[in-house]
């Protein structure tokens, strides 16, 4: 049994219920919130959403093996059940205790506006060379899946990197306290979410949360020369004595980069370390199979994030050459006179403006595929309008656009844009422009809800 019983109302403060007869070396090996999930030895957490109560499905988790159930509410069941006001608060409560108990080297944290994945799986593909390391799974960075990662820890793990997203104030604050991170990384600020944040200083001020996890004078945060707020998470981290290693795009940056290329095959470019505490001198040249300047910002981020943790440029730069980026996140397909770029996970403003650069780099004639962005307020209209005027301004030759909330990209865009109401629509105009016009490269890119991938699906299984 990884844990007992007893663990789980130490870290908790929670209360065994009377009923619960037979505890004697009662304990479990994993934790899961879905009951369907549920298989022997497992903590069910019956968790209050929105649309269901977990307490409902106690019994179904227990036949199919629970051998705890962590509840805010009596049930009635033959397991023992440890009785706490607010389970989603417990599973915070008993991953913090856990992750103490861990003998981790570093734990790095992630967050920003954009590409923390990228720089998350970059650094595990990085560390997991030289040592044991634990990483985030896909994108599970809330508050029920960092906890969850963090109960992933085992005394064999050396580092671990945990990915912070947020929707809200204060929920960075709650995973960073969760987490307490020897390293932090804020990727970037940019109007991502910004229904839930008001404005883009509302933004940058929730991407500092991440650094109130760090131990005063002791803790390293891994800041964006190139970002808004800069300078705001600079001064915080003065404050707290925290060590402060910067990366960017220019020379500014403790860790920046130069002479970037990218081709439909790769990027190069050579990293600079010029810094002058914590992480070594040296300048050293990347080949990495992905597309796209702002990884050569990630790549940065995370090679200055593991060389705080003792490792050397040098010897980092070649593991490089066989990380292919993320899936959904500018992934190449091959089309017949060029590639389709795969950037179908999510959007932004500022990663559609990103995406676009990056088709617009390669030598060809390009054409855009977009969906809808969301979550980005009242902001919508002119964002859509701002992204298709600068794809225009780039040379983008077509825009092909899906989704209600996108509609003001037509008129911004003008000659060349067409609307659709069908992904099946959008991508027959989109073959039919590959084949006819002979375009060479296609972007395929929108906000989750807009299913981009369908049309990447569509594309691929024509050529
Ligand atoms: P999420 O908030 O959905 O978890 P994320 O921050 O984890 O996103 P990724 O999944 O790595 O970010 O990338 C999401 C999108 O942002 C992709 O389209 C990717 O190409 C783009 N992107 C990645 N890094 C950057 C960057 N540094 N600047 C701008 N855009 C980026
Ligand atoms: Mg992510």
């Amino acid at each position: 049994m990884k844990w007992m019983l007893n663990d789980l109302i130490v870290a908790t403060g929670g209360e065994l219920s009377t009923q619960s007869a037979d505890k004697e070396g009662v304990g479990f090996d994993f934790v899961s919130t879905d009951s369907r999930e549920m298989s022997t030895g497992g903590l069910y957490i019956a968790v209050k959403g929105a649309k269901f109560d977990g307490h409902a499905f106690v019994s179904q988790a227990v036949t199919q093996g629970a051998s705890v159930v962590l509840a805010s509410e009596p049930v009635e069941t033959s397991v023992p059940v440890v009785l706490v006001a607010d389970t989603r608060i417990a599973l915070g409560q008993f991953a913090a205790w856990h992750r103490k108990q861990m003998p981790l080297k570093k734990l790095i944290a992630v967050t920003g506006s954009n590409g923390k994945t990228t720089c998350k799986n970059m650094i595990q593909h990085l560390l997991s060379k030289q040592a044991k390391v634990l990483a985030t799974q896909g994108n599970l960075n809330n508050d029920f899946g960092v906890p969850r990662t963090l109960l992933q820890l085992t005394d064999e793990h050396e580092y671990a990197v945990v990915e912070m997203g947020a929707n809200h104030h204060k929920e960075i604050e709650y995973l960073t306290q969760l987490a307490k991170p020897d390293i932090a990384i804020i990727t970037l600020a940019a109007g991502a979410h910004l229904e839930g944040f008001g404005s883009l200083e509302g933004v940058i001020h929730t991407k500092a949360e991440i650094l109130s996890g760090l131990q005063d004078k002791v803790g390293v945060a891994v800041l964006n020369t190139d970002s808004p707020g800069f300078d705001i998470w600079q001064d915080m981290c003065r404050e707290r004595e925290l060590s402060v290693l910067t990366f960017g795009s220019t020379a500014i940056a403790d860790v920046h980069y130069e002479q970037f290329e990218q081709s439909s095959d790769v990027i190069e470019f050579d990293v600079v370390s010029t810094a002058d505490k914590v992480i070594n001198q040296g300048k050293s040249h990347v080949v990495a199979p992905m597309l796209g300047e702002h990884n050569a910002m990630n790549a940065c981020a995370a090679l200055t994030a593991v060389m705080a943790c003792g490792f050397k440029l040098e010897v980092l730069t070649p593991n490089l050459a066989d990380f292919c980026g993320v899936s959904g996140r500018l992934q190449k397909v091959s089309l017949p006179n060029g590639i389709l770029i795969d950037d179908s996970y999510n959007a932004n403003p500022d990663s559609m403006k990103a995406a676009l650069r990056t088709l617009v780099a390669l030598p060809g004639k390009g054409l855009a595929c977009l969906g809808a962005m969301a979550e980005i307020g009242e902001t919508s209209a002119s964002a859509h309008a701002e992204v298709a005027s600068y794809a225009k301004s780039l040379g983008v030759s077509y825009l092909l656009i899906y989704g209600e909330a996108a509609k003001p990209m037509i008129d911004a865009f003008g000659e060349g844009a067409f609307w659709f109401e069908s992904h099946q629509a959008l991508t027959d105009k989109a073959i039919e422009l590959i084949e006819k016009d002979s375009l060479n490269h296609c972007l395929v890119k929108g906000s989750r809800s807009s299913k981009m991938e369908t049309v990447t699906q569509g594309i691929s299984e024509y050529f």
